[in-house]
C-alpha cells in the first residue's frame, strides 16, 4: 500500500513512517504541509519523495491508496472528506472531528465509497491490554464491578503547543487524552458509557483549556468507571485497575505510546503477573489497517469507534462545563 501523509507531525515523524513502513509493501510517497520549508525538511528528514503544501495535489497523485492524517484537530474533517471523495482509504488521528456530528459524516462517507476508515487508537493495539482483557473474558477477576483510569502525566516540552493555548486547533485534555481513555474503556468492557459527571480545571499549563479533568462513567451494564487525565502530573504514572467479584487486575504504566508496564492479577490465590506479548502499538495497527483493505477484518479502532471516544469526551466536557451529569451522544 502507498501512503500519503496530511501533516507533517510530531507523531507521524516519531511512530507512524515506522510503522508504515514496517508493513510488508508499504511506502510513503508524499507529505502535506501548510508550510514549504516544513514539507520539504520532512520530506528530506524521512526520505519521502514528494513534499506537497495543496492537499489537492497530494490526493491526486494517483499511486496513494491511502492517507494519515495527523494534523491539528480541527482540520480532520475537511481533510477526510477530501481524501474519501479522491477514493483514498483513510487511517486518521484522535480525535476525529470537532463534533461528533462531522465525525459520523467523515466515516458515513467512507462507508459509503466502499474505503477502509480507521481511528489511530493504539492502546487498544497493546499486548499489555489485550492479555487483561482476556483474563477478564475468561472469568478470572468473576463478573466486573468497576475500572479505573490513570492516564495524569506530564506533557513533554515539544508538545506544550496547541494543546495547551488553543481550542480552536482542538486543545485540552479532554480531547486529547480522555478520547483515548474512552476507548481503552469501550474496548476492555464491550459497551458504550451512558452518562458522565465531570469536573476540570487548568493546574499550570492551560491557558483557554482544560490541562487536568476527573470524571465519574456510568455504564449500561452498571459498571463504575473513574478516570482522570492531566498534563501537568510530573510523577503519577499511568495505568487502569479493573475490579470484579473474585478479583482485581492492576495494570501500570501501561497508558503510554511504547509497549512496556506490569499487568498484575490478584485473586484469593494470591497475586501473579500476566505475561504478554510485546510489540510496537502502532504497526500492530498498521497491519490490522492493510488486512482490513484486503477484505480481512476490520481495522483495531474503526471509525465508529472514533466517532464513539470522541461523543464520549465531548460529554465529558460538556459534564464539567455545565457541572450537571451528561448523557453521551452519539449522533447514531
Ligand atoms: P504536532 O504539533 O507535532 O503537529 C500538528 C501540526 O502542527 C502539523 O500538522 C504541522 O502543520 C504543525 N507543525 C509541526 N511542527 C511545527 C512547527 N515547528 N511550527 C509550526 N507548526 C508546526 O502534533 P502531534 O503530532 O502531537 O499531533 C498531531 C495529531 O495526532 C493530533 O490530532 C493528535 O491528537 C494526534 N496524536 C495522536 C497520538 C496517538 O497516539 N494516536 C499521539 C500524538 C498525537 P503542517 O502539517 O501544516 O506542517
Amino acid at each position: 500500500m502507498k501512503w500519503g501523509l496530511i501533516g507533517a507531525s510530531t507523531i507521524a515523524s516519531a511512530h507512524m513512517i515506522g510503522a508504515i513502513r514496517a508493513q510488508t509493501g508499504n511506502t510513503v510517497e508524499a507529505v502535506l504541509s501548510s508550510d514549504a520549508t516544513r514539507a520539504r525538511e520532512f520530506a528530506a528528514r524521512h526520505d519521502i519523495p514528494h513534499a506537497d503544501t495543496d492537499l489537492a495535489v497530494l490526493l491526486g497523485r494517483s499511486q496513494i491508496d491511502a492517507v494519515y492524517i495527523s494534523t491539528t484537530n480541527e482540520k480532520h474533517f475537511a481533510q477526510a472528506m477530501a481524501a474519501i471523495a479522491a477514493g483514498k482509504h483513510v487511517l486518521c488521528e484522535k480525535p476525529l472531528a470537532m463534533t461528533v456530528a462531522d465525525a459520523r459524516t467523515m466515516v458515513e462517507a467512507a462507508r459509503a465509497a466502499g474505503l477502509v476508515f480507521a481511528t489511530n487508537h493504539h492502546l487498544r493495539c497493546s499486548g499489555a491490554h489485550r492479555a487483561a482483557k482476556a483474563a477478564i473474558a475468561e472469568g478470572r477477576i468473576g463478573d466486573v464491578l468497576s475500572m479505573r483510569v490513570f492516564h495524569a502525566v506530564m506533557l513533554p516540552e515539544k508538545l506544550r503547543g496547541w494543546r495547551i493555548d488553543n481550542p480552536a486547533a482542538g486543545g485540552g485534555v479532554i480531547p486529547d487524552i480522555t478520547v483515548h481513555d474512552a476507548d481503552t474503556v469501550r474496548f476492555y468492557l464491550d459497551e458504550d458509557p451512558q452518562r458522565v459527571v465531570a469536573q476540570a480545571l487548568t493546574s499550570g499549563l492551560g491557558k483557554g483549556v482544560e490541562d487536568s479533568v476527573m470524571s465519574v462513567w456510568t455504564m449500561p451494564s452498571g459498571i463504575m468507571v473513574q478516570s482522570h487525565e492531566s498534563f501537568t502530573h510530573p510523577f503519577a504514572g499511568s495505568g487502569l485497575e479493573i475490579h470484579g467479584s473474585k478479583g482485581s487486575i492492576f495494570a501500570r504504566n501501561v497508558m503510554t505510546q511504547l509497549p512496556t508496564g506490569r499487568v498484575t492479577l490478584v485473586t484469593a490465590e494470591g497475586e501473579r503477573d500476566l505475561a504478554y506479548d510485546s510489540y510496537d502499538l502502532y504497526e500492530f495497527a498498521l497491519a490490522e489497517f492493510n488486512r482490513a483493505v484486503a477484505g480481512h477484518g476490520r481495522p483495531a479502532a474503526d471509525g465508529i469507534d472514533g466517532v464513539k471516544s470522541l461523543a464520549v469526551a465531548m460529554a465529558v466536557r460538556e459534564a464539567a462545563l455545565s457541572g450537571r451529569a451528561v448523557d453521551a451522544d452519539y449522533g447514531g
